[in-house]
This record gives C-alpha cells, sequence and structure tokens, in this order.
C-alpha cells in the first residue's frame, strides 16, 4: 500500500504552522501570521533564520541568565553525558552531581534549609511544594490544615494545582481552573493601581496585611496551610511589593502558623540584585521553589529546598506509609544537575550579584528617563535586573488600552522590526529581564531599539 501522499512544504514558516501547537498562542493568529524562528544565540542576542539579529530583552522567559552561547556548560553537559547520561534518585539510589548540587543550594539558601528536592520545570517545583504542604499537615496529624492562599496576578506555572495558585485569567479560563476549594487568592500588592488615592505604601501594605488575616480567619485558620509568593510578580506584570508588605504578611502567617512558600523562579540567583529575591524583602520562607537561572536554563530542573521542620513532617509521614510517594523519572537528572552546579560556579567567578547591582541600578535609571515621561507609559518599576513598563491610554487617569487593541503585542511586533525581543503580559506590560550578563552599552542598545519601536507605535495610535 502506497502511504498516502504528504503536501510539500518548504518553509520552516509553513511546517511550522502545519506541525506546532504553541504554548501561549493565538492559534488562529498563528496559522495567518506565522512564527519567528530563532536560530542561534549569542551573547544577550539571538539571530532568526533570515539572519536577522535581536536582543532578547526577556532572556527568552525571564531564564537564559547567561546568555545564550556558554561552551563551559556544553562541555560540562557533553562529558556527564560520556560518564553517566542517566541515573535516577528514586529509592535511595544517588550520584555526585545531584549531592554536589544540594550542597551548594543548601549553603546558598537565604535561611537555615534542610533537603533539597528536584523536577523539570517551575510549575512541576510548585505543584510538589504543594504536595509537602498537604502531606505534611496530614503527618503532623493537621489534616483540616490544607487551603492555600496566592496573590491575584501570580504565577506559579500551568499545571493543575501550580496553575490553581496562578491568579491569571488567561491561565484559569476554559481550564475549569482553579480546581476544588483549597486554593484562595487574595489581592495583588501593586501601588500603582491598588492602593486609594493618597494611601502610602506603607498603608497600602497594613491593608493587604490586614485582608490576608481577615481572610485566614474567614476560612479558619485550622484550614490554612500555606501561603505562595513570588518576592517580585514577574509574568503578572513585574509587580515590585510596597515597602513593609513582606514584613506585615510574615507577622500574619506566623500568628496563625501558616507556611510560607518563596517562588523563586524568576528571582533566584541574582535576578533583584540578592542571590534570592527572600533576601531582597527579608523574607524566611518555608519552602523555596526554583527554577530557570538555576541551569541558565541549558538543561530544564527545578529545585524545591525545604525547612527542617518540613523535612521532619515529610520523614514521618514516609516511614508511617514506607515511602514518600512522589518523584519524577528526571528528578536530579544528572546531566542537568551537572550544568546546574557549573551554572552556579560560574555565577560565582562573575560575581554576579555585584554585576546585577551595578548593570541593573544603570538599567533602572535608563528605563525610566526614557519612558517614564512618554505619553504612552504609565509606569516604570523594577529592581536589579527585572523591569517593566506598563502602556496606557489615559497616564492622569492610570487607565489601559481595551485589551482587544492588543497594544502590548503591537509593541513586541514592532521591538521586532527594531532587532528587540520583547514580551507583553497584561495590561500592555512590557517586561524587562535580559540575561544577567548583559552589559550597560547592551542595556542602552536595548533601551534605545525599544524606544524607537515605542515612537513608532505612538505614531500608529495618533
Ligand atoms: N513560577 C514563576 C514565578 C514563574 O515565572 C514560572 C514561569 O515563568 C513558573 C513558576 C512556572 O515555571 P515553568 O514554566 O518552568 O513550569
Amino acid at each position: 500500500m502506497t502511504p498516502p501522499a504528504t503536501p510539500v512544504r518548504n518553509s520552516n514558516a509553513e511546517r511550522d504552522i502545519a506541525n506546532v501547537l504553541h504554548p501561549y498562542t493565538d492559534h488562529r493568529a498563528h496559522a495567518k501570521n506565522g512564527p519567528l524562528v530563532i536560530a542561534r544565540g549569542e551573547g544577550v542576542k539571538v539571530w532568526d533564520d533570515q539572519g536577522k539579529e535581536y536582543i532578547e530583552a526577556v532572556a527568552g522567559l525571564w531564564c537564559a541568565s547567561l546568555g545564550f552561547s556558554n561552551h563551559r556548560l556544553a562541555e560540562v553537559a557533553y562529558e556527564q553525558m560520556k560518564k553517566l547520561p542517566f541515573y535516577h534518585a528514586f529509592t535511595a539510589k544517588s550520584h555526585e552531581p545531584l549531592i554536589d548540587l544540594s550542597e551548594m543550594l543548601i549553603e546558598r539558601a537565604p535561611c537555615a534549609m534542610s533537603k533539597v528536592f528536584y523536577a523539570n520545570s517551575g510549575s512541576e517545583a510548585n505543584d510538589t511544594a504543594i504536595k509537602m504542604v498537604w502531606y505534611y499537615n496530614n503527618a503532623i496529624g493537621k489534616p483540616e490544615k490544607k487551603k492555600i492562599i496566592s496573590r491575584l496576578k501570580a504565577y506559579h506555572g500551568i499545571t493543575i494545582a501550580s496553575g490553581s495558585l496562578t491568579g491569571l485569567p488567561a491561565n484559569h479560563k476554559m481550564f475549569d481552573l482553579p480546581v476544588g476549594d483549597r486554593f484562595i487568592h487574595v489581592s495583588t500588592p501593586h501601588h500603582y493601581h491598588g492602593a486609594k488615592p493618597g494611601e502610602s505604601e506603607a498603608d497600602f501594605a497594613t491593608r493587604l496585611a490586614q485582608e490576608l488575616e481577615d481572610t485566614i480567619l474567614r476560612e479558619g485558620p485550622e484550614t490554612v496551610a500555606a501561603f505562595f509568593a513570588e518576592p517580585v510578580m514577574g509574568a503578572g506584570g513585574v509587580m515590585v511589593p510596597p515597602a513593609t508588605y513582606f514584613d506585615k504578611i510574615q507577622a500574619v502567617l506566623r500568628k496563625y502558623d501558616v507556611l510560607f512558600v518563596a517562588d523563586e523562579v524568576i528571582c533566584g540567583f541574582g535576578r533583584t540584585g540578592n542571590y534570592w529575591g527572600c533576601q531582597t524583602y527579608s523574607i524566611t520562607p518555608d519552602i523555596i521553589t526554583c527554577a530557570k537561572a538555576l541551569s541558565a536554563s541549558f538543561l530544564p530542573i527545578s529545585a524545591v529546598i525545604i525547612n527542617d521542620r518540613v523535612f521532619q513532617g515529610l520523614a514521618d509521614g514516609s516511614s508511617t506509609i514506607g515511602t514518600w510517594g512522589h518523584g519524577f523519572t528526571y528528578s536530579g537528572h544528572p546531566v542537568a544537575a551537572a550544568v546546574a552546579l557549573e551554572t552556579l560556579k560560574i555565577y560565582d567567578e562573575l560575581n554576579i550579584v555585584e554585576h546585577v547591582n551595578k548593570v541593573g541600578a544603570h538599567m533602572q535609571a535608563k528605563l525610566r528617563e526614557r519612558f517614564e515621561g512618554h505619553p504612552l507609559v504609565g509606569e516604570v518599576r523594577g529592581i536589579g535586573m527585572v523591569a517593566a513598563m506598563e502602556l496606557v491610554a489615559d497616564k492622569g487617569a492610570k487607565k489601559n488600552f481595551e485589551p482587544s487593541a492588543k497594544v502590548g503585542p503591537r509593541l513586541a511586533k514592532l521591538g521586532e522590526a527594531e532587532g528587540v525581543i520583547l514580551r507583553g503580559l497584561a495590561n500592555d506590560t512590557i517586561a524587562f529581564s535580559p540575561p544577567l550578563i548583559m552589559k550597560a552599552d547592551e542595556v542602552d542598545e536595548m533601551v534605545e531599539r525599544t524606544g524607537r519601536a515605542l515612537d513608532a507605535l505612538a505614531v500608529q495610535l495618533r
């Protein structure tokens, strides 16, 4: 029998449209517009398959911390593949990259931590943290303490549980999320939109802490298990917390014995100007989840770092049942672990935190200088090497454009023409989270290209 004839498709774009289902994409629009095919990368830049160069203003997905070329990481991966390409960590099996990386993460943790568990993505790390919290409370004899509080506009991932924690409509609509009745969302700590007229950051933070306390009391403190938070909210719009926010939130959590899970998937490893976002905001978490910059995103790996209190609960439960029935085939994959270990060594050698403080201060100043006065920009915000500018239809009224006008995506498209890859978030907010290795002159070029795109957008909107 002759196989059915397959249509001949030559270009990458045609073959992509024919075969690929893209994450975070309007599939109908994609069928018309096609993909941007990225062919190679070097430093903070990438090139498409037509040879056009772009500065990556978001390091891919806030993740390519060492940029798009690093032979040392490639060699470590190759050597590890030759030595031991796979082994697992189930039933107490281990290997050196796993042991070395765990020791290094415990040494570097922002507060006293006990053990590290590995997964492959931020979503899986947060799913794991949720399961740990539930398991822990069952093990310590508090089976009713299961509800989890996160914030509206939080981004914690897209699996069923982590997607339930996420507080963004696009991640819930038509997916039937949040699932069950254990996920509760409180207000976004974004002073620009959330504060009442004349309300100081500190007063706004007091009000949010009161809301958290009221929520815990309404639900019953005996039912509330954990609070999940990104130190700086990323994909929801780069919201830097108002002054005193985390101090006041942590006081409430301590009062009602609610665990703090810090989602460091974006903030971890220098992004906010400290090794951890927790250090930037004096957070003492019980559990930390991290991914992305953990391996500079050369390979997928995420980690869940837990304190001794949580570990003791998991250990008791596992000895009662006979096992802790959780783990992924690729938990602590040796090649990913070896690459992550080398990544952390490179951060030390580059003095990455110092670099972020220096270049981050320049980036924040440059963005404000170029965009704060722009008629389309309502707010420029950020810290370290993470920032955003929010586009508005009415600056005085802080009024966003209608989503149907797709102003953010239009700017991203104009950015491509100018040679900068931008990421538009909800509310036409444009994120900046470049590779941590970006230098000051590359920041200037990124801002300049973005500025030209924004001016072109202003002409279009006239
Ligand atoms: N948590 C935060 C703060 C994130 O920014 C992300 C992804 O952007 C995730 C979790 C989910 O990570 P992943 O996409 O690897 O599942």
